[in-house]
């Protein structure tokens, strides 16, 4: 108990898993809830006793599962281990912590997604800046960025951390990070953020360039990886460089816009499938999935970079057959970084080194393969080249490992992985080990002979080794010279002198044997650490060009096309397609769209249309369009040049938000405010339905100041989908808004939808149609279109705006006046239209309907 306090000491948020002989077992407040979690069986140790101590356990050997059911319970587990041979041990057996498992710092891979980075990241927080930094730990990928606080919630969201460090005052304190904890739900761990930068990461530091301007970002950097260390004292991290980046560098892209344009996982159940990745990663390794899905949330803006992606791709989808040869030829490749992580962090195991052994192999082949392509006019471009790959020292490793290996090692050593011939002391073991086995076995034909019991056999248990068996039926004709060892319900079980010489042989053999293989297999893994770097970076070549090619082939079979991506204001998009929606119908079956955008004319495109006629799928498309001619991609259109977008900023109305279940019209103002606050003129913003979340007064009221504000203060390229078709005035008093809308048709009283977007904007809602359609009674409906003709002509006259808004308050003079009506009308005598601004008019309408 002593061992176990002293490690539980060190360790108190963590569970502790004790190993005893060939169980892990957990003990007091631990074992409670690992027996609540894990549904175990809780018992208690010196049973009987005032002091028994709670305990439960796991065989050694199923211990994977559990402790993985833990980690992705948010749990921390800290694995004690026998250090020494408890056969040779002199009293208590040596334990020490040989690795901790975090949520954000799992090695094992039947818990991993090989298609998904494990990130744990670290924050360091400042009134003013926020460091993030983030490590895969499988992989040695380490970056880091700084934020301004207002940021960070965003990136998290982007990087999705499965753990995240902050330090513990600030959790407590009840301020922004403890705000944020409590709304970003995964596995927080309260730490003390070192003030000082170690020197393992200050060099990490220099080598990757950073300015003295970054210092909380190193510092979130040095926080992430100390902490990964602790976890692995056996091994190193296989952390080769600190890759620092500005929120800038890429498209910014928020938690709303992740969600809403479905990037990696529906809005509606949250799956991957269905989602914009799930339909252009056609990735055929876990490291080419792996990128995709950065690139896809990291789209570029450097107009440069983005060309430089699209020759690659364009370059594979003008030779089909080499990019299905390369495709095929990287799907038999193992996953190198994260290979080269195992093998720096001491977990690789033979199959590992033997599938690292013949993808290292394979890379000449693929070099070759893109090689062949090139013709003296189309050279293959730079990002294919597979430049890390032609290093010499792999080629010399691949060697090695084979001259090590056998061909297909198997996941235990013991399986005979080390190659016959390749070392004499292990040679020499097996035979004597083999020998020794031959021989007993040639004992037992003896022996049925010279005792004349047909049935005599010699086996082997662990607890004594090599024995004779022999059946009740024949015990009288033992030997004399067998010593009785064991009575069992079927008969007796001997050994002999002769016996034991040998199982000593072979067991002092064996013993030998095992020594000598860690040690070779030791000095096998050492090599592969050592090139570690130069495998990794093999391995992301290799990435970036299966990445290529899955897009390559997504072009290809979905007929995509190559955008021009340029630094201008415009955003031309030919019969564009919603690629997602696309993939999901017959073919043919979605109907093309245009769409164009132009800072200096078609700035803001209102879109209007009834219900389901096909607004949101539109918007999304162009949006999703934009973000993968950003990333490199071709995409869904038959043509389309696209001005780079610096943000893309969506906002999705009420009820097309069902999933989330918040207090949707807060919700959406405060996505609304964020929008307004951050939009620049090189934004892209797709707003749908906005203000549908209240009342039709309001939302009307606040969707025109919007788009108002958009226009005149903001001027960034927009789509501002609406079913309030009294926006459409909106065109005739500011030069840069077109209105659009999507075709109707009335057929034999059915509502035909044509998903056609047309020029002008919808005449009407429809929503007295489909009403009339439903059967609801003439008189009603006649009334209501009354009502709305009323409506259409009082509210929103094109020429004023929304100062001649009083028509419609007349509708509510007809009523008696309530207290609260009394104190409406007061502050709407003290407002002076004139000399407020869109936003204001925003506020006092929020303050109006607090006081209804
Ligand atoms: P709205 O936002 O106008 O209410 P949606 O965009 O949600 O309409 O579209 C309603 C449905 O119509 C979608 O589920 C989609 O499957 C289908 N749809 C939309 N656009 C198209 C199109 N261009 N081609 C084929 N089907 C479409
Ligand atoms: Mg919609």
């Amino acid at each position: 108990m002593r061992q176990y306090l002293d490690v539980k000491d060190q360790h108190p948020d963590a569970l502790v898993l004790f190993r005893l002989g060939d169980f892990y077992e957990l003990f007091f407040e631990d074992a409670v809830l690992g027996s609540r979690l894990l549904d175990l069986t809780l018992t208690t140790r010196d049973k009987g006793k005032d002091d028994a101590v709670p305990m439960c356990g796991v065989p050694h050997h199923a211990a994977r599962g559990y402790i993985a059911k833990l980690t992705e319970l948010g749990h921390r587990v800290v694995i004690v281990e026998q250090v020494e041979d408890p056969r040779l041990a002199k009293g208590l057996v040596k334990r020490e912590v040989a690795r901790i498992v975090t949520p954000g710092v799992v090695l094992d891979d039947e818990v991993l997604d090989p298609k998904q980075p494990r990130y744990v990241a670290a924050i360091v927080a400042t009134k003013q800046s926020v460091g993030l930094a983030y490590l895969d730990a499988t992989t040695g990928e380490l970056r880091a960025t700084e934020l301004a606080p207002a940021e960070l919630e965003g990136e998290l969201v982007r990087v999705a951390p499965r753990e995240v460090l902050a330090d513990a005052k600030q959790l407590a304190d009840g301020g922004a990070l403890a705000a944020l904890r409590a709304r970003y739900k995964v596995a927080w761990h309260a730490t003390a953020i070192p003030a000082t930068v170690d020197a393992a990461v200050t060099e990490l530091a220099k080598l990757s360039g950073v300015d003295r301007e970054a210092a909380l970002a190193v510092r979130a950097a040095a926080a992430v990886v100390s902490y990964a260390r602790a976890t692995q004292p056996t091994g190193a991290l296989p952390i080769r460089a600190l890759a620092m980046y500005r929120p800038g560098d890429a498209v910014v892209l928020d938690e709303a816009a992740i969600a809403n344009l479905e990037l990696v996982e529906t809005l509606i159940g949250r799956r991957a499938q269905g989602s914009l990745l799930d339909v252009i990663d056609q990735t055929v390794t876990a490291p080419g999935g792996r990128l995709l899905r950065r690139w896809l949330l990291y789209p570029l803006v450097d107009v440069a970079q983005i060309r430089r992606r699209q020759d690659a791709v364009a370059w594979l989808v003008e030779r089909p057959a080499l990019t299905e040869q390369l495709r095929r030829a990287l799907s038999r490749i193992a996953d190198l970084e994260r290979l080269a992580g195992k093998a720096m962090l001491g977990v690789a195991m033979p199959r590992d080194l033997g599938r690292l052994r013949d993808a290292l192999a394979a890379l000449p082949e693929l070099i070759a393969l893109v090689a062949s392509g090139t013709t003296k006019l189309d050279p293959a471009p730079a990002l294919l080249a597979l430049e890390p790959a032609r290093d010499p020292a792999l080629a010399t490793l691949a060697a090695r490992l084979a001259r090590a290996l056998v061909d297909a090692p198997s996941f235990l050593l013991k399986d005979r992985a080390i190659r016959a011939g390749y070392d004499a002391t292990v040679d020499e073991c097996r035979s004597l080990a083999d020998g020794g086995k031959e021989q007993i076995a040639a004992i037992e034909e003896r022996e049925q002979k010279g005792s004349g019991i047909p049935s005599l056999k010699v086996r082997y248990n662990r607890v004594f080794g090599y024995y004779i068996e022999i059946t009740k039926s024949h015990l009288a004709k033992v030997p004399a010279h067998y010593a009785r060892k064991q009575t069992i319900a079927t008969g007796e079980r001997y050994v002999t002198p002769e016996l034991a010489e040998l199982e000593k042989k072979v067991v002092a053999a064996e013993d030998t044997l095992a020594i000598r293989e860690a040690e070779l297999f030791r000095a096998e893994v050492c090599a592969v650490a050592e090139l570690a770097g130069p495998i990794a970076a093999a391995g992301a070549a290799l990435a970036i060009c299966d990445a290529c090619a899955a897009l390559a082939d997504v072009a290809a079979s979905r007929g995509y096309c190559r955008p021009i991506v340029d630094d201008g204001r415009a955003l031309d998009i030919t019969d564009g397609r919603h690629p997602v929606i696309e993939a999901m119908l017959p073919a043919g079956a979605f109907v093309p769209n245009d769409c164009r955008l132009d800072l200096d004319s078609d700035q803001l495109v209102l879109i209007t249309g009834p219900n389901m006629a096909g607004k949101s799928t539109y918007m999304r498309q162009v949006a999703q369009i934009v973000l993968l001619a950003q990333i490199g991609a071709f995409v869904p259109a038959k043509a389309a040049t696209i001005g780079v977008c610096d943000r893309v900023f969506t906002r999705v109305g009420a009820s097309d938000n069902l999933s989330r279940g918040d207090s949707t019209f807060m919700v959406e103002m405060r996505e609304t405010a964020t929008i307004l606050a951050n939009a620049t003129a090189r934004s892209l913003i797709v707003l749908d339905e906005v203000g549908r979340g209240t009342s039709t007064f309001d939302g009307v009221s606040i969707a025109w100041a919007v788009a108002e504000h958009i226009h005149d203060a903001i001027g960034a390229r927009t789509l501002f989908a609406t079913h309030y078709h009294e926006l459409v005035a909106l065109a005739e008093s500011r030069p840069r808004v077109r209105n659009v809308s999507v075709a109707v048709r009335e057929h034999k009283n059915e509502i035909v939808f044509l998903r056609r977007v047309i020029p002008g904007g919808a005449s009407k809602s429809y929503g007295i149609d489909v009403a009339r359609l439903a059967g609801l009674p003439k008189r009603v409906v006649d009334r209501s279109r009354e009502i709305m003709a009323t409506l259409e002509t009082g509210c929103f006259a094109a020429e004023t705006s929304l100062r001649s808004a009083s028509p419609q308050l007349s509708l509510l003079a007809n009523v008696a006046p309530t207290s609260v009506e009394t104190s409406l009308r007061a502050a709407l005598a003290a407002i002076d239209p004139n000399r407020i601004t869109p936003l204001e008019a925003l506020q006092l309408l929020a303050d109006l309907k607090s006081l209804t």
